[in-house]
């Protein structure tokens, strides 16, 4: 109990410390030990030998690889929107298209990858672009189920900026679809958010015609 109420309260300290955006690689040591313990089990029990020379480092590498994927819990997505917020009269919709993301499902820790695109409609403040993209990924690298993911990216834009509206669409695949069960090879799942003036028809498809909108 004293062990995770230390690490919790190192997890705020970190978050802090990166100001709530800076790329994690540094790992914490005594996570990566226990969870490559846990993994050289797993190797055995899927009848592996973990002894095997292209297995040896293999439980460390998961475990720093998972970190890495994960490292979204050490992030605030707010901080990161409110270090870069400008006061601004544009009142036009703003869309940053096409985002990369790479996530990892809940359900079978497998990744789903795909495009997000993400609008909103400025009330009084804008954010340097730049910051959207990483509020999108400080979201994505968790456990994530899409449909929360779209929501939690909406919602944080939304309560920060106060903007006038929000959209966000987000088209994955996902390899637990694709390498397993149904094995729909290019089933894409879309899902989306939207806020104030987008739950209008006519800005919501103004913004779904400017991100379809291929090769500029
Ligand atoms: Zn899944």
């Amino acid at each position: 109990m004293a062990q995770m109420r230390k690490t919790q309260k190192d997890r705020g300290a970190r978050a802090r410390e990166l100001d709530g955006y800076a790329k994690i690689d540094q790992y914490n040591p005594d996570a990566i030990k226990r969870i490559a313990g846990s993994y050289r089990d797993i190797l055995k029990d899927i009848g592996e030998d973990p002894e095997r020379e292209g297995l040896v480092k293999t439980p460390e590498r998961v475990a720093k690889a998972l970190q890495f994927l994960t490292h979204g819990n050490d992030l605030d997505p707010a901080a990161i929107l409110r270090s870069a917020m400008f006061k601004e009269e544009y009142q036009q919709m703003v869309i940053v298209k096409d985002i990369e993301i790479y996530s990892l499902c809940e359900h079978h820790m497998l990744p789903f990858f795909g495009k997000a695109h993400v609008a909103y409609i400025p009330n009084g403040y804008i954010v340097g672009l730049s910051k959207i993209p990483r509020v999108v990924d400080a979201f994505a690298r968790r456990l994530q189920v899409q449909e929360r993911l779209t929501v939690e990216i909406r919602n944080c834009i939304q309560d920060t900026l106060k903007p006038l509206g929000v959209a966000v669409v987000i088209e994955a695949q996902h390899l637990c679809m694709i390498m397993r069960g149904v094995q729909k090879q290019h089933s894409i799942a879309t899902t989306s958010a939207f806020t104030g003036e987008f739950q209008q028809d006519r800005t919501r498809a103004e913004f779904i015609r400017l991100v379809s909108k291929r090769g500029d």
